[in-house]
């Protein structure tokens, strides 16, 4: 009799669903959407990176040393540890706004992991760059040193 007086109730309640997509579904104030990156105040200290539990941040650098920031919101868990971790307020930020389907380029099997590669390959050829014009600057510091010691001594 107790259910039954229940479900005769519940005819005349408003209902608990919401018609979607007709009715947008309510979205509390700390809702962890879309991770949210602004270029001008981010440092490139990769921190985000490397705290990212699934990988989906991921930096890649051209020869000048420039880096590019890459997200992946498919591979994503929204934990917002990328945000905690970044020591410049604004940098990387959580947004309010949920997550789209993710396309097909973002898929992990469709392109994400080879971007992935590619960044950090972009990486190492530019340390490696680097470290090649180090060493040939180093080079051409201790030629010039030994050339003028050498033209100090005999004078001219
Ligand atoms: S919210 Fe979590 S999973 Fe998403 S990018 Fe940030 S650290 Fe990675
Ligand atoms: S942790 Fe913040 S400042 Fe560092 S690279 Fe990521 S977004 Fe930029």
């Amino acid at each position: 009799m107790k259910t039954f007086f229940k479900a005769l109730g519940n005819v005349f309640k408003k209902p608990v669903t919401t018609k979607y997509p007709f009715e947008q579904t309510f979205i509390p104030d700390d809702y962890r959407g879309l991770i949210g990156f602004d270029e001008n105040l981010c440092i490139w200290c990769r921190r985000c990176e490397m705290v990212c539990p699934p990988g989906a941040i991921v930096f890649s650098q051209d020869m000048e040393g420039k880096q590019t920031y890459h997200f992946n919101r498919a591979v994503c868990i929204y934990c917002g540890e990328c945000v905690r971790a970044c020591p410049k307020e604004g940098a990387i930020f959580q947004t309010a706004e949920p997550a789209p389907c993710a396309l097909k380029a973002e898929n992990i099997n469709n392109g994400w992991n080879k971007l992935f590669d590619e960044a950090l390959a972009s990486r190492e050829a530019y340390a490696a760059e680097k470290k090649r014009k180090a060493a040939e600057k180093a080079a051409a510091d201790k030629a010039a040193a030994a050339k003028k010691e050498e033209e100090n001594k005999t004078g001219n």
